[in-house]
């Protein structure tokens, strides 16, 4: 009843005078890495159903303002920047801080930021190790830890955390990615569990390989490695596991990330949900 109540007074809020409700009208979503790739396609899809959102991440400031220009005109919503480092823990608060300031108490967190480097565990670079779980592990345990009090409190919110299908199996030479996503993945549930009677849901999604800025360079990079063309570096490699045999879409793994928020999900709480094409049926 009471997020009924909350649901209603906060879509009022957010909706533009002669528009149709929109779901997340009123809601306050933070996405992290949300200058590119999935991210930006997550903080697309919360603001196309009314969230005010706060974009994250690397970038050129002209690009990244040009991106929060474009999605307020498209959408109506309040759209802002905070430029934290994944990798500090108190560019993080001031991130949450910042976002609440502006906007609001935050609803929505999308833990999606992450690195990748590929080596053998021999010749694995310890800061590289360090920078992983910094950016892929720590930095959800520090943005989690910042909004979740506020939404037990108001008894809504929804976290959800961007892992991988390799959250779920490993791979040769992605050691520290492996760690943090699987680290991810067993932080959801522990979120999960402690948020669960204050109406405060926290997921994973697992995508399996999808095409973004990430998985572009890592195909150039493999195919100048081994000697081969992209196209059967993607065949051979990319796409061996993956079992429809194409790169998943950024719309595919936003879609999951929407529906977790949803009033509809209320009770779907401390999965892992693969956006993989399969790959994690094997
Ligand atoms: P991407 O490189 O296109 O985007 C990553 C985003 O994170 C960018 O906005 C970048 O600026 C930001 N970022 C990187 N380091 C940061 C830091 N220290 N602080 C703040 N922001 C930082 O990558 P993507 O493919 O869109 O990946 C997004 C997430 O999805 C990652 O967690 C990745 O592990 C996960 N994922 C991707 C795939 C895939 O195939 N692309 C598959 C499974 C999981």
């Amino acid at each position: 009843m009471r997020e009924l109540h909350m649901s209603t007074t906060k879509a009022a809020a957010g909706q533009r005078p002669g528009q149709a409700a929109r779901e997340f009208d009123g809601r306050v979503a933070i996405i992290t890495g949300s200058t590119s790739g999935i991210g930006l396609g997550i903080a697309e899809a919360l603001a196309a159903r009314g969230a005010a959102v706060l974009l994250n991440g690397f970038g050129d400031a002209a690009a990244i303002e040009e991106i929060c220009e474009r999605l307020r005109s498209a959408y109506g919503v309040p759209v802002g920047y905070h430029a934290a480092d994944m990798a500090q823990a108190g560019q993080i608060e001031d991130m949450v801080a910042h976002a609440t300031a502006q906007f609001g108490p935050v609803d929505i967190l999308v833990n999606n930021a992450g690195i990748q480097h590929v080596a053998a565990i021999e010749e694995f670079p310890p800061a590289k190790w360090d920078a992983i779980i910094a950016i892929n592990l720590s930095a959800v345990f520090h943005a989690t830890r910042a909004v979740l009090g506020g939404m037990k409190a108001r008894r809504w919110g929804r976290v959800v955390n961007i892992a991988s299908a390799h959250g779920l199996i490993g791979s040769p030479f992605k050691g520290a990615y492996v760690a943090a996503k699987h680290g991810v993945v067993g932080f959801t549930k522990v979120t999960a569990l402690e948020a669960a009677e204050f109406g405060v849901t926290c997921n994973a999604v697992c995508p399996g390989y999808v095409w973004t800025p990430l998985v572009a360079g890592q195909v150039a990079a493999q195919a100048a490695a081994h000697g081969l063309s992209e196209a059967e570096v993607t065949r051979k490699v990319f796409l061996a596991e993956q079992p429809s045999r194409r790169f998943a879409d950024v719309t595919e793994v936003a879609a999951a990330v929407t529906y977790l928020c949803s009033a509809g999900a209320g009770s779907v709480t401390g999965i892992s949900l693969p956006v993989d094409g399969g790959w994690t049926a094997h």
